[in-house]
């Protein structure tokens, strides 16, 4: 199977959220289950060739694109991953992807997007590549299902190819003006109302997408569900539903080497299924590390997010005095929005004994909190996935969420199901809701035995790339065999 993989960031190279990680773990994973994968991305300013051993290749210098009246010309900077034979494609347009930020506000912003993907169909061209796979993500990559379709269609290279369009966060759905629509190459007639360019009179990149694409999938199968309704939409609602049959959900996987309590360096203490007095350990070095007092006895409530209104936070506030009457802890990573940050840092300081807040990223302190709370909070608004409450899970502390897209599909509610629930969840966005979920979590805390087996279960927990690879090779299968006269009809 070759897959072409294009993606707006990726690590190591380049990060601004989840999307950088799938784009980093997922090829490898395909590659090795037997994919040939190539990755497209821009050369960002950030990203240093040298450092990254990237070569400039002569075979592809110079190459024009045609942006509307406007025409450019991009470079090309190769890597081959050794281990797994990943090879990476770094599109070079210094006037584009030298600024200050990966996203911008800027005037031509479209063209910046627009160009990273006429440079991967030309650059297959040049190649003579025949992918099975185009495989783009998020709406900066939207536009290549109808590139395939009625741009570079008269290509026979592209007959076989078929395209797969993940969504990582409906809310970013490149809405630009109809002068757009000229820059790209693609059939102006096809721009009338309701018609497959057109987004409340404007011209979307992602809706482009989910029109043309051969299939869709989202982060999580709760997620895939909810964006088809007004409340997760973002107003893509009606769109996803003409798609429905052909959209899927598979929720990201876990990097095992970053996130794994056997080995992980951040903590001070590893353990695993046989050895939890080691976490015991873990949450007294927590405690003492942000000036707590240890009682094993005390759960400690644990919270590492971003303070966005996102995340859900807003329905701590009213319950805090009522919460800070049981016997509990709870500590505080994150940083974001003023108002949240001043709510938790004032919290510290109203509980000194019982509230730590620490407004900032930091990664070391981020698993010493997975490791050390007992119970692990994420009362999320919407949650294309999450990352956290996997590997919570992984490292035995118990999570707390709301019912909602990835979260509902990683945490199993205990009550509801005795036998194999993993944590505790509410469905009503409310502080009630909230409350009586922490406090089934925390009556529960004492009864060592059940809680023990609490733990285990998620440490049980599978959320390896692999198991996520297998299903995207499945939903390429489902898109190879969508025929091309389904492609004329649409
Ligand atoms: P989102 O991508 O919406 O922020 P996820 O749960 O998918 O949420 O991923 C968040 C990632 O960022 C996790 O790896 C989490 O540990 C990390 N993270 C978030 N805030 C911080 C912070 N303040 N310090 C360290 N790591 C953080």
């Amino acid at each position: 199977m070759n897959v072409c993989f294009v993606t707006s960031e990726c690590v190591p190279f380049v990060k601004t959220g989840g999307l950088a990680d799938v784009s980093g773990a997922l090829p490898a994973a395909l590659a090795r289950l037997g994919a040939k994968v190539k990755v497209f991305l821009p050369l960002y300013g950030t990203i240093d060739p040298e450092k990254f051993d990237l070569t400039f290749v002569e075979d592809l210098k110079n190459l024009p694109v045609q942006l509307g009246p406007k025409s450019v010309s991009f470079n090309v900077w190769y890597r081959q991953d050794g281990p797994t034979g990943v090879e990476y494609y770094f599109i070079d347009y210094p006037p584009y992807y030298h600024r200050s930020k990966i996203y911008t506000s800027d005037p031509d912003e479209d063209e910046r997007f627009i160009l990273l993907q006429d440079a991967t169909m030309i650059i297959l061209q040049h190649l003579r590549w025949p992918a099975d796979i185009l495989h783009c993500n998020d709406w900066q990559t939207s536009l290549l299902p109808a590139y395939l379709k009625m741009k570079y269609n008269w290509d026979q290279l592209f007959t076989h190819t078929r395209s797969v369009l993940s969504i990582h966060n409906i809310g970013y759905q490149g809405i630009f003006g109809y002068e757009t629509l000229l820059k790209t190459g693609l059939p102006e007639y096809e721009f009338y109302p309701t018609g497959p360019f057109e987004f409340h009179g404007k011209f979307s990149f992602l809706k482009t997408g989910i029109v043309f694409a051969d299939v869709i999938n989202t982060v999580s199968e709760t997620y895939a569900r909810e964006i088809q309704t007004p409340e997760y939409g973002a107003g893509m609602e009606g769109v996803l539903q003409t798609r429905k049959t052909d959209l899927y959900g598979i929720l990201n996987g876990v990097d095992n080497h970053g996130w794994n309590p056997r080995t992980d360096p951040f903590i001070p203490y590893n353990y695993n299924l046989r050895n939890l007095r080691s976490k015991l350990m873990n949450k007294q070095a927590l405690l003492e590390r942000l000036n707590l007092p240890f009682n094993e006895r005390t759960p400690v409530i644990g919270v590492v997010s971003r303070l966005v209104s996102q995340k859900g936070f807003d329905l701590v506030q009213p319950l805090l005095p009522r919460l800070m009457k049981h016997r509990l802890q709870m500590v505080v990573l994150g940083t974001g929005e003023p108002s949240l940050e001043n709510f938790f840092r004032q919290a510290a300081a109203t509980y000194p004994q019982q509230f730590a807040t620490h407004i900032g990223f930091n990664n070391e302190l981020a698993h010493l909190i997975t490791a050390g709370a007992d119970i692990f909070l994420m009362p999320s608004r919407y949650e294309p996935c999450g990352l956290n409450q996997m590997y919570s899970l992984m490292y035995g502390t118990v999570p707390v969420v709301r019912k909602t897209g990835g979260l509902a599909d990683t945490v199993i509610d205990y009550y509801e199901h005795p036998d194999r629930g993993n944590g505790f969840t509410f469905k009503e966005y409310s502080p009630v809701a909230l409350y009586q979920a922490l406090e089934r979590a925390i009556s529960l805390f004492p009864q060592k035995a059940a809680w023990r087996e609490l733990m285990k279960r998620g440490m049980k927990s599978d959320f390896s790339w692999k198991r996520s690879a297998q299903k995207y090779l499945q939903l390429y299968e489902t898109a190879l065999r969508k025929s091309s006269r389904e492609m004329d009809l649409v």
